[in-house]
């Protein structure tokens, strides 16, 4: 789009700002925001930006939120109609030959699920991280939303049990990933789905597997995890979920190691 006055563009939906919509450059912000479908002029009122969220915002989503700030104080609106620009020829005109190309190239691609489709690993697994990263796996407190009549606490911990939780906040799972920032020499280790940094999704998607196989023990069978050591033997060694990490960079796990 080519913004003018801001009435026909969608602040979140439609690309006017870069290459992308702003809905998958702030992905994180977009899903908790108050009113996604605001068109740019509404959020723009009295000379500012105006954009409120469902919630309150963590210190990764302030960042985000920075940035954002950042991009949009360069924005000028002017008079006039928003135009529709054809975004894949110079001249903003439709051709089909532009279209063609457009649709063997595949477009704009979130680059953590390209990671994810084109691993080799076992479909369930893929399945699996994608719906983390979009906040869609059965935690407890999803489960609420569906009148499920089970507890939305944590089995191990009693705090509320989200996506986050159960993957990077859990005892359980900042051990594994506290084993595993070590073993690989990063300088801190995630903390939330939107923390996920790509090399996670590249070598060590079999840990988010493991967690959250751990976690349905313990919710499903009762079965305790009697010690940290197997959610991270079973990251790096499950036969399902190979190559999980490069174990040449990694202590190779014995019995008695941990
Ligand atoms: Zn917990």
């Amino acid at each position: 789009m080519e913004v003018r006055a801001g009435q026909q563009t969608r602040l979140w939906h439609d690309c006017w700002l870069g290459d992308c919509p702003l809905k998958v450059r702030f992905h994180n912000l977009f899903r908790i925001a108050t009113n996604p479908d605001i068109a740019v002029a509404k959020a723009f009122e009295q000379g500012q930006w105006s954009i409120s969220f469902r919630r309150q915002l963590n210190d990764n989503l302030r960042e985000d939120w920075q940035d954002l700030q950042d991009i949009l104080s360069e924005v000028q609106l002017s008079d006039g109609t928003d135009v529709v620009r054809w975004a894949w020829e110079k001249s903003g005109k439709y051709s089909t030959s532009s279209l063609y190309k457009a649709m063997i190239c595949g477009g704009v691609t979130d680059t953590r699920a390209m990671m994810i489709w084109q691993s080799p690993i076992p479909l369930k697994v893929k399945i699996f991280i994608w719906m983390a990263i979009h906040d869609r796996i059965q935690c407890g407190v999803q489960l609420k939303k569906k009148k499920w009549s089970g507890p939305e606490k944590c089995f191990v911990c009693d705090k509320h049990e989200t996506s986050d939780h159960i993957l990077f906040q859990c005892p359980l799972a900042i051990f594994l990933w506290s084993f595993l920032r070590d073993c690989l020499g990063w300088s801190v280790s995630p903390t939330s789905c939107s923390t996920l940094f790509l090399e996670i999704v590249e070598r060590c998607r079999g840990a988010l597997w493991s967690i959250w196989k751990s976690r349905n023990d313990v919710v499903f069978n009762k079965k305790i995890v009697t010690s940290p050591s197997i959610p991270v033997q079973g990251s790096i060694l499950g036969d399902e979920v190979l190559p999980l990490i490069e174990t040449t960079q990694c202590p190779k796990p014995s019995h008695g190691f941990f």
